[in-house]
């Protein structure tokens, strides 16, 4: 399953970052992802909460940032391109508005970790302790 891989690469990605920060555990993650990835958000957010049981990212929120396709023609056309509506992932049309030629793809395969949400440390827990007897 291709969301599989992805969601662990991605997951270890988060989990080294939030190492490499000192936290012990992921709040969670934001991801970037182009439409013409062809991955629906729901189904890598699930197979993420997957791969992060047992890691310290278990639990963590997912978010998704969507990266829209753009793309250029031979013929000069450039710009956003149009989503198919009718599939479930949003995959945009590749055909060219002006000339119907299949575009040249400039933005829209991302599928990278953005940011990584961790714990604000260290965890200063206030302790009431005006409960004396
Ligand atoms: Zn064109």
């Amino acid at each position: 399953m291709h969301e599989l891989a992805i969601a662990d690469r991605l997951l270890d990605r988060a989990v080294s970052a939030a190492r490499d920060a000192g936290a012990e555990r992921v709040d969670g993650l934001t991801v970037e992802l182009g439409t013409a990835t062809h991955l629906v958000p729901e189904q890598v957010a699930f197979c993420l909460d997957a791969v992060a049981e047992d890691t310290p990212a278990e639990g963590a929120t997912v978010t998704f940032e969507r990266v829209s396709a753009r793309g250029e023609c031979s013929c000069g056309w450039h710009g956003e391109l149009e989503t198919l509506a009718e599939t479930v992932a949003g995959v945009p049309d590749r055909r060219c508005p002006d000339c119907g030629a299949e575009v040249e793809l400039t933005a829209g395969r991302e599928c990278r970790l953005k940011t990584v949400e961790i714990p604000e440390a260290p965890t200063t827990r206030k302790t009431d302790q005006t409960d004396q007897t």
